[in-house]
């Protein structure tokens, strides 16, 4: 994608003026084609971020390529892409860290007894079930009969049995 539309631009001759002029003696061409071409890592080895943005480049171009525009444009988007390639990492680097950290809880959980196991393996049938709440009913029974004939006033029952 070519993000600078300029009509009077003409194609590159490689007369190498743009290189002859560079104060900070970078290759204007090249890191134009390296632009160009999507080329990052090539951007980066021909040092844009050195560039000073002086225009000496743009002056002694014979095509009026707008270099200074691509340039500042790849250094926006340097930037752009290392905020995002941060990001990225913190995003993995944490994902990572609360992997570990569900694996450890799991590790733990598997070593710790089971409180299943703990409990008795005595069972209670229905019958001696039924035989408990009997004999509570028998003993309330009791109780509220000896507090009437004492006079005492018997508590509130709550159940509904
Ligand atoms: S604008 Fe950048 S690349 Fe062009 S001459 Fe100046 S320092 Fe060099
Ligand atoms: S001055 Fe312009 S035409 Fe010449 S090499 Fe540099 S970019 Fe290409």
């Amino acid at each position: 994608m070519n993000p600078i539309d300029t009509p009077a631009q003409q194609p590159c001759t490689h007369c190498g003026e743009c290189i002859r002029a560079c104060p900070e003696d970078l290759n204007p061409e090249a890191l134009f084609f390296a632009l160009v071409q999507d080329n990052w890592s090539a951007a980066r080895d021909q040092r844009l971020d050195a560039c000073s943005e002086c225009n000496a480049c743009v002056e002694v171009c014979p095509s009026h390529i707008p270099l200074l525009d691509w340039f500042r444009w790849g250094k926006s988007e340097t930037r752009v892409r290392a905020r995002a390639a941060a990001a990225r990492s913190r995003f993995l680097a944490r994902s990572a860290r609360l992997a570990r950290e569900r694996e450890a809880r799991a590790a733990r959980r598997r070593e710790r007894p089971s409180p299943v196991a703990a409990l008795p393996t005595q069972s209670i049938s229905h019958a001696e079930v039924m035989a408990a709440i009997a004999r509570g009913r028998v003993k309330r029974a009791r109780a509220t009969m000896s507090a009437t004939s004492s006079g005492t006033p018997t508590p509130e029952r709550t159940d509904k049995s």
